[in-house]
């Protein structure tokens, strides 16, 4: 179970998410899977089993024009290991990929299959991308939107969150589950463990609880669950790789 997300060039895009799995891959995994966004499209590649499967499968996919993507490792706790319940999950104009327990999952379904929702997995997850997406729709307003899912979703989670309209930009978001923000040259990453993109950055930011982050190529934002902008620290890593 792991996550990373990145958002700057083309020329990377792919090694980098790549990569990051494989440094996360100590986790502990049963699946893994990411999408990309690519000319106004969100693409999703999914396989059970070990990263390398995943790994073939994006080598033999056209991926020009990538410049943004989250990946996932899986450690399956609401449905088994398989192709569909592997991460990213989508709903609506939401695709993400989440670590972590929703735990009050099943009240939130009965919430969302009145409002007109079908479910094609057996995840805790694809629930939490189909209300963030109900949220949106209410809320026309994505940090309001995720503000009010950070509110409603009990149990643990890091979140790495794409909208449909606004395929340049990553929402990020956690809670009892790590996430920390790589900051780059004209490129920003997001992942479970500061291994994951250290050979590309070494300047992090950690994400705490209630902060909500938004990642473009050229700049972080965080704010907390009052809308008021932070401040936040940029670390650097000592760490050799
Ligand atoms: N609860 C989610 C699932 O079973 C996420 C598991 C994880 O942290 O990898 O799909």
């Amino acid at each position: 179970c792991g996550i990373i997300g990145y958002v700057g060039s083309e020329k990377i895009s792919n090694s980098v998410l790549i990569a990051g799995l494989h440094a996360l891959e100590y986790r502990g995994y049963d699946s893994a899977g990411l999408a990309l966004a690519q000319n106004d499209q969100v693409t999703i590649i999914k396989a059970k089993g070990n990263v390398s499967f995943l790994e073939e499968k994006l080598e033999k996919m056209n991926t020009k024009g990538t410049t943004l993507g989250i990946a996932h490792t899986r450690w399956a706790t609401h449905g088994e290991p398989n192709e569909t319940n592997s991460h990213p999950h989508q709903s609506g104009l939401v695709t993400l990929v989440h670590n972590g327990i929703i735990e009050n999952y099943n009240t939130i379904k009965e919430e969302l299959e009145n409002a007109g929702y079908d479910f094609y997995s057996q995840t805790d997850s694809e629930i939490a991308a189909a209300y963030i997406d109900y949220c949106y729709f209410l809320t026309k307003d994505k940090v309001s939107a995720l503000t009010k899912a950070y509110q409603h979703f009990k149990g643990s989670f890091a979140f790495a969150i794409i909208f449909q309209d606004e395929l340049d930009v990553i929402y990020a978001m956690r809670k009892n589950s790590p996430l920390v923000l790589g900051v780059g040259e004209h490129q920003n990453f997001l992942a479970s463990d500061i291994s994951a993109f250290l050979k590309y950055t070494n300047q992090y930011i950690v994400l705490e609880h209630e902060e909500i982050a938004v990642l473009h190529k050229n700049q972080i934002t965080i704010q907390n669950l009052n809308g008021d902008l932070l401040d936040k620290e940029i670390q650097t890593s000592e760490m050799d790789i």
